[in-house]
């Protein structure tokens, strides 16, 4: 059986799925990403080439997988679907080009994850279309280059500071994903509550909007959790009063925050005197992955002011010492 974490991950996928638009006109905000993904949709389908690679940059659940299914829809193409930690070797690398059809799209997710010797088979296979392969092994091995169809790299990366030069220059395209204001996720709320057959009045809406930390896939979990309080505590309809205790009970705060980002700030405060303390040494006192720490805790806090980034490392801001109940020490050194 598969262990608990990827029943987790699965399961998420599939509500992912459920929830995710299906064209780009249903895709709610990121404005003028989707103005300039229109104009190279439609001078694509004119000149009928092939999508330049396009690289789609962004803090986790923010829509990035979301665009890449649109994109091929829109297109009339296929899509497949891999990740820079499962691609392991080069040879891993070459079903996904051998299928793709001509003009279809390869979505990478997690791109720069990719491992090296992987992400230089794909440098010509991007620019060239073309890869080799060796047959055979020792003496015996030969090698064929063989031509692929023209076909488009989506890649997906939460980090583009870490790709490496060549790659990053190999997409055309590059877009970055920002978050979402409270407007763009109440509007992301309603449409998945409708999806869900649930029923949720405006303020509830606008209240998992607020407390999402600006992110549409924790809306559609709080969502998601509001509707199984509402069934189970009430009629069934998430009204205001429902979605608050529903969000009491999962501890989240005001601001969104959970209970492992106050956790974030009161370690800080408490075991390093609210700072500086690096990202490893954080990740081992948390007991938290340092990517985690970095992809889906940080950005958060930094946003809303209530960490700094210092070349020593992270400190708490005032306001977030405030945040958490604390009175920061006078003459504390910094
Ligand atoms: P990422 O790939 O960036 O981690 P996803 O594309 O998987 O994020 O988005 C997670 C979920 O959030 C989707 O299933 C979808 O329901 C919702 N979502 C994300 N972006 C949008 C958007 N712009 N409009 C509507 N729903 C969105």
């Amino acid at each position: 059986p598969p262990a608990p974490s990827n029943r987790v991950l699965d399961e998420q996928r599939t509500f992912d799925e459920q929830l995710r638009p299906t064209r780009l006109s249903q895709v709610i905000g990121q404005r003028k990403v989707k103005e300039r993904l229109q104009i190279v949709l439609d001078a694509t389908r004119m000149r009928q080439t092939p999508l330049g690679h396009l690289l789609l940059d962004g803090p986790p659940g923010l829509g990035k997988t979301t665009l890449a299914t649109v994109i091929p829809r829109e297109l009339d193409t296929e899509i497949q679907f891999t990740s820079g930690p499962a691609l392991k070797a080069p040879k891993d690398l070459v079903p996904y080009l051998t299928n793709a059809i001509s003009g279809s799209v390869l979505f990478i997710d997690e791109i720069h994850r990719l491992p090296p010797a992987v992400e230089e088979y794909l440098y010509s296979a991007m620019e060239d279309f073309r890869v080799d392969i060796v047959l055979g092994e020792g003496t015996n091995a030969r090698t064929l280059s063989i031509d692929l169809k023209p076909f488009t790299v989506i890649g997906a990366t939460t980090r583009s500071g870490m790709l490496t030069a060549p790659l990053r220059d190999r997409f055309v395209h590059q877009e970055r994903l920002t978050y979402y204001d409270t407007a763009e996720l109440t509007e992301i709320v309603q449409i998945n509550a409708k999806k869900l057959s649930s029923d949720i009045s405006d303020d509830a809406a606008r209240e998992i909007a607020i407390r999402c930390r600006g992110t549409p896939r924790r809306a559609n979990n709080l969502l998601r959790w509001a509707r199984d309080y509402a069934e189970v505590h009430g009629g069934g309809t998430i009204t205001d009063d429902i979605a608050n205790r529903a969000l009491e009970m999962r501890e989240i705060d005001k601001h969104g925050l959970d209970e492992q980002d106050r956790r974030y700030l009161t370690t800080l405060i408490d075991v390093f005197t609210g700072g500086p303390a690096g990202l490893s040494t954080l990740s081992h006192s948390l007991s938290i992955p340092a990517d985690t720490l970095e992809d889906e805790v940080e950005p958060f806090l930094l946003r809303t002011g209530l960490i700094r980034r210092t070349p020593r490392g992270r400190t708490v801001t005032p306001a977030g010492w405030e945040h958490v109940g604390r009175a920061k020490p006078d003459n504390d050194g910094d």
